[in-house]
């Protein structure tokens, strides 16, 4: 590969680590391309890889790798004193890619429907007030949940905030959708499933209420009003996050930096 790109965390650390992986690669004449690069190295954690994401998911070739500056994280696959052997890699191997789908989701308003995606997952939320969602899997009526939302998260976003609704770790090459619910009130009057539900990769979930105000869409770190929106829509994207594998890597190690 050619023209790199490097999205780096705001600390001293990941700085330094940017400045010896730019110098390395420039000095072997490659090029540092901010609008076309073939690949991006992240320097931070799972947080700084999400916005590398955001930021070049437009591109559907681009492969992505990441160092962690701290302990190892989930779409991270270097440590920090392991800058050496990144740059090796980088600069004599081709790595092998694995692809992930994105999580898409449709917002209906009167006349328009903007589309937005995640890596990790996809929320509606209010915690303003009890949020009333008709919950839709494939078209077919659920539930009706009370509480203040409810997430959507893939494989990849399964160690993420899924994790702390309770959701299962999904392990890597299960492809499916996991549905859970943020603060469900569940009593004589009001009844949801409550416990996480995990779909097929191609399910569609609709959400349909008649009244979204307060409530919001958060997509990864992202976060949008839903107001007068009268329908979400959420399932698997078209589109592929990519990311390079030089060497395998082990889900069991990863599983150790959340306990
Ligand atoms: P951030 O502070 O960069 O991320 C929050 C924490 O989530 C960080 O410790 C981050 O790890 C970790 N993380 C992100 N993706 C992960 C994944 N797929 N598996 C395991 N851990 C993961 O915040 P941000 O930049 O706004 O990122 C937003 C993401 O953070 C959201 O997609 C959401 O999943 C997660 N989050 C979780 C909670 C929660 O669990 N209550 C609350 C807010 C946000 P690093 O330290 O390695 O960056
Ligand atoms: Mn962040």
């Amino acid at each position: 590969m050619q023209r790199f790109y490097i999205v780096e965390k705001e600390d001293n650390i990941s700085k330094k680590l940017y400045q010896k992986i730019t110098q390395s690669l420039l000095s072997e004449n490659k090029e540092i391309d901010s609008k076309n690069p073939q690949c991006v190295i992240t320097v931070g954690g799972d947080g700084t890889f999400l916005h590398a994401v955001h930021q070049f998911k437009h591109l559907s070739d681009v492969v992505f790798v990441g160092l962690h500056t701290g302990t190892l994280g989930f779409f991270t696959d270097y440590e920090a004193e392991e800058i050496d052997t990144l740059i090796d890699h980088l600069l004599h191997q081709e790595p092998i890619v694995e692809s992930t789908h994105l999580i898409e989701v449709k917002i209906t308003h009167d006349q328009s429907v903007t589309t937005l995606e995640a890596l990790n997952e996809i929320r509606v939320e209010n915690i303003v007030r009890t949020q009333e969602i008709n919950v839709y899997i494939n078209h077919e009526m659920m539930e009706i949940f009370r509480g203040n939302g409810l997430c959507v998260s893939g494989q990849a976003g399964s160690t993420a905030y899924n994790r702390s609704l309770k959701g299962a770790i999904i392990a890597p090459g299960v492809d499916v959708l996991q549905l859970t619910e943020i603060a469900g009130i569940h009593h004589k009057a009001y009844q949801s499933i409550g416990s996480p539900l995990v779909l097929p990769k191609d399910t569609v979930i609709t959400l349909i209420s008649d009244n979204f105000e307060g409530a919001k869409i958060l997509y990864d770190y992202h976060v949008i009003d839903l107001e007068q929106a009268s329908k979400v829509e959420i399932k698997t994207s078209d589109k592929k996050v990519n990311m390079a594998r030089y060497r395998p890597t082990s889900y069991i190690k990863r599983l150790h930096c959340l306990f």
